[in-house]
């Protein structure tokens, strides 16, 4: 086990002007699970690659247990990684899949089927050692491509989209699974995924990145619950947080014509604000934490009902709040119909504000 010290990380692909990675620093402690996770061409894998020795950086290094790995080749970093192209070879069985890499580092026959079998244990495809790729299910093949990562005894395992060539429900299975094998390995791993939901399960800390930086690191939970961003509330959950419009004005929360109170530090900056009447503003909630009310009642907000859609556990509402739409999930015994105007009530300790013009998040 070792971990993983990224420092100031630029890469530009031959051809391109644009940044791939654009001074990316990253700690990832020993034993941590660490998921990188980010919209299509965000730089993800490409940071993945430089930590596996397949890029090279234009600058910046990567220290791997303290050893400087900048520039070593793969094989040479005591790493194993995992991509979304699981390259098992259709020639040859399951058992000699899993133990190639050990064969290739001429372990011993037994040391070599003992680790084998440990594997094929863990991963549950003991059953299937004498099988060829072709026999397997999509699920056991991707299996057998982690159990041939972890079998190495890397220090760090780098996994990239392990899990995209599954279809939904294997995923969640497997999910699951490679959840327990890397608790119990304990080995350092970074994970890519563009996948919030993969991310928020899998992982120990998640770093958020959006056009080749990382514009938020931190435990799932305060990631979801605090985004440092706009961007970042947009991207992760779903459905996606809400935004709305809004003006704090004499200590209250202007949306549209309707008003609920403004917490006190918001009141307060735009107070401070004095040169104008009113503070612009965008007010971020989750749908899980809207209720519906009573019309009229303290702390709520009239909205109408545009479409009902029940998802067996909840029901998720798209309402229309004087022409700004959200997305609100009532419990499926809430029986609302197409049209109904409702009272919404916000809870006001889950209202996230971010600046109109830069889209940060204030605190
Ligand atoms: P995805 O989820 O689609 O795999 P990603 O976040 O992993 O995306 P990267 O593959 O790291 O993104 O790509 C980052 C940027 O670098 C993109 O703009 C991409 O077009 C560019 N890029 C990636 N690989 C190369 C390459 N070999 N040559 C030139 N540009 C590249």
């Amino acid at each position: 086990m070792a971990d993983i010290q990224i420092r100031n990380l630029h890469k530009t692909y031959p051809g391109s002007t644009e940044l791939a990675t654009n001074d990316v620093s990253l700690h990832v402690d020993q034993g941590e699970f660490m998921v990188l996770l980010g919209p299509s061409g965000c730089g993800k894998t490409t940071l993945l690659r430089m930590v596996a020795g397949l890029d090279l950086p234009d600058q910046g290094s990567i220290h791997i247990g303290g050893r400087d790995v900048t520039y070593l080749p793969p094989q040479s970093r005591n790493l194993s990684m995992v991509f979304q192209s699981y390259a098992v070879f259709p020639h040859r069985k399951v058992r000699t899949n899993i133990g190639f890499g050990l064969t290739m580092k001429k372990l011993a026959k037994a040391e070599v089927e003992r680790k084998v079998a440990w594997a094929a244990d863990l991963l549950q495809l003991t059953p299937y050692l004498d099988r060829y790729p072709a026999q397997l299910s999509g699920g056991q093949r991707q299996r057998v491509a982690v159990a041939r990562a972890i079998v190495m005894d890397a220090d760090v395992l780098l996994m990239d989209e392990p899990l995209s060539n599954l279809d939904a429900l294997l995923r969640l299975d497997f999910r699951a699974e490679l959840k327990r094998i890397v608790q119990q390995l304990g080995t350092t791993t970074v994970y890519v995924t563009h996948d919030q939901v993969e991310a928020m399960s899998l992982s120990d800390r998640v770093a958020v990145m959006r056009k080749g930086q990382i514009v938020q690191l931190g435990n799932p939970i305060t990631v979801y619950e605090e985004p440092a961003e706009r961007f970042v509330g947009g991207f992760i959950g779903s459905p996606p947080m809400n935004f709305l419009g809004a003006e704090v004005r004499e200590g209250t929360l202007r949306i549209g014509s309707q008003a609920i109170a403004a917490p006190s530090f918001l009141a307060e900056a735009a107070r401070a604000d004095s040169g104008r009447a009113a503070m612009p503003v965008t007010v971020g909630i989750r749908a899980e934490n809207i209720s519906v009310a009573d019309r009229g009642s303290e702390g709520t907000l009239d909205a109408r009902v545009d479409v009902v859609e029940p998802l067996g556990h909840a029901t998720l509402l798209t309402v229309d709040l004087e022409g700004q739409t959200l997305k609100v999930q009532v419990p499926s015994t809430v029986r609302l119909e197409t049209g109904q105007m409702i009272g919404l009530r916000p809870d006001p300790q889950a209202l996230r504000f971010f600046d109109t013009e830069t889209q940060l998040g204030l605190t």
